[in-house]
């Protein structure tokens, strides 16, 4: 009879509560470890704090079936763990870009305080080269006496998308303590055995050392980030020019070795993890010395071009926002999620607030989370149509696909002005400038 597996998942944010509920659904016993205490009342009573579909219905049933727990006791989750897994946030430290480690280390001296037998800590949060080593000093001072591993399993799905990219990732990354002997077969087993509904799927696993699997996370979403900017510049040259960045890009993706994926032009990257691990990514090839070129480019034009996108609202409207009313759709940085981290609307918004425009916005699931981060003369309303209200121009910044049914004539029968700047290019060009709009979107022939 095989052996309960039990693990500890401390951080119950996107990652923690995602991971530790699939893990559950494979049938392990998961406690989940969340310190806020809003996180941890809205779990215990059946809430799900953050916007991911799926998400409620599982959870219930893990909750039901005995396997998902949620608490703030640390010692009372990690007694009997297989593993613990460290699922906290590694936001940008102001200032030099580097991933701020700290909740990172304070999660490691308390499991390192209250640990009773061998343990397997595994970083599941994405962390800096060099993480892996420095929880196992910690932990060697803190407790001299226990017996553990160090584990980096970083983790790649995609808010919107996650128990999906969970349950049937693209690979699964296991970095171990090469250099120990003995110590790396131990931890990998144990994650081996937690994994192993995935060996139906075929799910390749790649084992290799700490180093490694911390650097293929950032390279990973830095190669994508790289992508997203590559695509936004070429729209900008198509607009120059007179070409068609979607057939551009449809036509290169096509091209096996590109892949069509991440080729849609924005007004440019945000979100939790792809502007941090970017910026990491520089701090790290810097402080190593071998500096990594492509992606400090990648950050400063992206930063650039959210600006610019502000700026080329103002241009559409003549010049001068300020007076008009601006309809806002979509705050998020990307559909179907309420993470507002780093979104693009931000900045933009910031600016043509500071402009003197007059902003309503809507967005499906970020509004609560944006009443924090925008700027506080923002009216939201309760939908798309809404929004329309009274406004000289209309903005889409998100694609949800609840604006890409809309009709052009419900916003125009409401709309003052007839302007709209679609920055995620949803709509068709031609049906919208027969329903009578002067339209601009990204990278498209006549986008003025
Ligand atoms: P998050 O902020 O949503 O969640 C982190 C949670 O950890 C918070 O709820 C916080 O209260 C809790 N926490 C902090 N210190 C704690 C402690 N000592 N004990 C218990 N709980 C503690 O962050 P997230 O988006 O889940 O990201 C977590 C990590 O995963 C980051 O390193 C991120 O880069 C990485 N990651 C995120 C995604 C994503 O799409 N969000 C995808 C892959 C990897």
């Amino acid at each position: 009879m095989e052996v309960q597996l039990r693990i500890a998942m401390i951080g119950g944010g996107y990652v923690g509560l995602v991971s530790g509920t699939c893990f559950a659904e494979f049938g392990t016993d998961v406690a989940i470890v969340e310190t806020n205490p809003d996180r941890l009342s809205a779990l215990r009573e059946g809430r799900i704090p953050i916007y991911e579909p799926g998400l409620d219905r599982l959870v219930a049933e893990n909750v039901t079936a005995g396997r998902l727990t949620f608490g703030d006791d640390m010692a009372a989750a990690i007694r009997g763990a297989d593993a613990v897994f460290l699922a906290v946030g590694t936001p940008s430290r102001r200032g030099d870009g580097q991933a701020d480690t700290s909740y990172v280390y304070a999660a490691v001296e308390q499991i390192a305080r209250v640990a009773e037998g061998y343990t397997v800590i595994v970083t599941k949060s994405t962390v800096p080269v060099g993480t892996g080593r420095e929880i196992a000093r910690i932990v060697r001072a803190t407790r001299p006496d226990l017996d553990f591993d160090v584990a980096s399993n970083p983790e790649f799905l995609r808010e919107g998308n996650a128990i999906a990219d969970f349950m049937r990732p693209d690979r699964v990354i296991i970095g171990t303590d090469q250099s120990k002997p003995g110590g790396t077969q131990r931890a990998q087993d144990i994650l081996r055995k937690l994994y192993r509904p995935l060996y139906l799927l075929e799910t390749p696993m790649v084992f290799t050392g700490l180093e490694t699997a911390e650097l293929i996370k950032y390279s990973a979403n830095s190669f994508l980030a790289m992508k997203i900017t590559f695509i936004n510049e070429i729209a900008d040259l198509c607009e120059k020019v007179g070409a068609d960045v979607i057939d551009v890009a449809r036509s290169i993706g096509l091209d096996g070795r590109i892949g069509k994926k991440f080729l849609h032009p924005s007004p440019g990257f945000g979100g939790s993890c792809f502007p941090k691990d970017t910026r990491a990514l520089t701090a790290i090839g810097r402080n190593a010395g071998s500096p990594v070129r492509l992606i400090e480019t990648t950050v400063a034009v992206n930063e650039a071009r959210m600006q610019a996108m502000a700026q080329r609202i103002i241009a559409f409207a003549g010049g001068d926002v300020s007076g008009l009313t601006i309809g806002v759709l979509g705050l998020t940085f990307k559909p179907e999620t309420d993470d507002m981290r780093e979104a693009a609307s931000i900045t933009i918004l910031d600016q043509l607030d500071r402009a003197g425009a007059h902003i309503r916005a809507f967005d499906p699931a970020g509004m609560q989370t944006a009443r924090t981060v925008l700027p506080q003369s923002v009216i939201y309303c309760s939908d798309a149509v809404e929004v329309a209200e009274g406004a000289d121009i209309v903005v889409v910044l998100t694609e949800w696909n609840e604006f890409r049914s809309l009709s052009p004539y419900k916003l125009k029968n409401r709309m003052k002005g007839r302007k709209i700047a679609d920055l995620r290019n949803i709509w068709d060009p031609q049906a919208i400038r027969e329903a009578g709009f002067d339209y601009i979107s990204l990278g498209r022939p006549d986008t003025g």
